[in-house]
C-alpha cells in the first residue's frame, strides 16, 4: 500500500480538520470536521465501525464540539465514505438524492457477503481480499441519509457558511463537494484521488473534469481529497489531466474498433503508473466506452474486478 506522509487528525485551518487515512489504496478514505460556535459538521464516515470509532475518538479529544455532531455529510455513496454513519448518533445525515438512492443498492451486508464468498473465488477472490480483506463489514447497520438535496445546499455551522455543491454524476452518481469559505477549505470526496488512480464508476467524464476546474477556480488554501494527502491546485490539475488523457486514449482505441479491455491493456500510463492501483484503468476505459456508445447500464462489477485483477498480475481468466 502507498503510505501517506501524514495520517490521523490534521488541523489544516482554524476550526476545520482533516482526517487522513494511513494509505490511499482501496477503502482507505479521508474525512473532515468543520466546527464553530456551538456546532459541528462531519464530512464522511469511514469504511467500518472500528476505523470510524477511532477517528471520532481522536476528533473528540481535539475538539469538544465533536462530542455532539449536528450534521453529517456523505460526499457520495461508496461505503468507505458512509459505512460508519450509525456511530454519529443524532446527527442529521445529508447527501445528494442520487447518492442516497445509490447507497441503498450496495448496503454493508452486501460487501460482507462478497468478502465471505471470496475465499472460494480463486485468484479473483484473492485480489478482492487483498483490496478489502482488512475491513470488517460484519455487523454494520445500514444508516441512510435523513435529508437529501439536488444541486446546491447552503448550511451554517456556527457563523460559518458551508456550501454543498453537487458535481456528479462523475466518480459515482451523486458526488458533492463541501466548501467552507471562511476556513478556505474544500473537502472533495472522491472527485480527488491524490497519488492514487481515480476510478470512474459512473461518468460522464466531462462532469468530473468540470468538477476539477470548479475546485481549481475556488479561493481556497486547503484541498482535502477523498483519498491521499492534502493537496493544492497542482494536485487537482493532475487528476483532471489523468482523466483527459484516459478519455483521449480510450477514444482513439474505441474509434479503431479495439475492445474496452484490450484498450485498457494497451494504454501506456507513463507517469500515472506510479499512482496506486493503476489497474483501475480497466474500469475507466469500460465506463468511457459505455459513454461513447451512449449506454446507461453499468457493466457487471465482477467482470470489472476480474479485469483489474488480471492487470494487477493475478492469474484470472478474462474474456
Ligand atoms: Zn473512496
Amino acid at each position: 500500500m502507498h503510505r501517506n506522509p501524514q495520517s490521523g487528525l490534521i488541523p489544516p485551518a482554524n476550526g476545520a480538520w482533516a482526517w487522513l487515512a494511513p494509505g490511499n489504496s482501496w477503502g482507505w478514505s479521508n474525512a473532515g470536521l468543520i466546527s464553530d460556535g456551538e456546532e459541528s459538521l462531519l464530512v464522511d464516515t469511514l469504511y467500518d465501525l472500528e476505523l470510524t470509532d477511532e477517528m471520532l475518538a481522536k476528533m473528540r479529544d481535539a475538539e469538544p464540539l465533536a462530542n455532539n455532531i449536528d450534521t453529517l455529510v456523505n460526499t457520495h455513496a461508496n461505503g468507505d465514505h458512509c459505512h460508519g454513519n450509525e456511530l454519529v448518533c443524532g446527527a442529521e445525515i445529508i447527501a445528494s438524492s442520487a447518492s442516497a438512492a445509490e447507497m441503498a443498492e450496495l448496503p454493508p451486508e452486501a460487501m460482507a457477503a462478497i468478502v465471505a464468498m471470496a475465499p472460494d473465488m480463486g485468484e479473483m477472490g484473492r485480489y478482492f481480499l487483498d483490496c478489502f480483506g482488512q475491513f470488517k463489514f460484519e455487523g454494520i447497520t445500514f444508516t441512510p441519509p435523513t435529508k437529501t438535496f439536488e444541486g446546491e445546499l447552503h448550511l451554517q455551522v456556527g457563523d460559518k457558511p458551508v456550501e454543498l455543491i453537487e458535481v456528479g454524476p462523475a466518480h459515482t452518481r451523486g458526488d458533492i463537494l463541501v466548501h467552507s469559505p471562511k476556513d478556505r477549505v474544500v473537502y472533495t470526496g472522491d472527485i480527488l484521488f491524490i497519488e492514487g488512480t481515480p476510478i470512474i464508476w459512473e461518468g460522464p467524464v466531462n462532469n468530473w473534469t468540470e468538477a476539477c476546474r470548479r475546485i481549481e477556480a475556488m479561493d481556497v488554501d486547503h484541498i482535502v481529497p477523498g483519498h491521499g494527502p492534502i493537496t493544492d491546485k497542482h494536485g487537482v490539475a493532475a487528476v483532471r489531466q489523468y482523466l483527459e488523457f484516459v478519455h483521449e486514449q480510450a477514444r482513439q482505441r474505441y474509434d479503431a474498433g479495439m475492445s474496452a479491455f484490450d484498450a485498457a491493456k494497451d494504454i501506456e500510463l507513463a507517469e500515472y503508473s506510479a499512482w496506486s492501483d493503476p489497474e483501475r484503468i480497466a474500469v475507466n476505459v469500460d465506463s468511457l466506452y459505455r459513454e461513447f456508445r451512449g449506454e446507461q447500464a453499468a457493466s457487471d462489477v465482477f467482470e470489472l474486478f476480474a479485469r483489474m485483477a488480471a492487470l494487477a498480475g493475478y492469474d484470472v481468466a478474462t474474456p
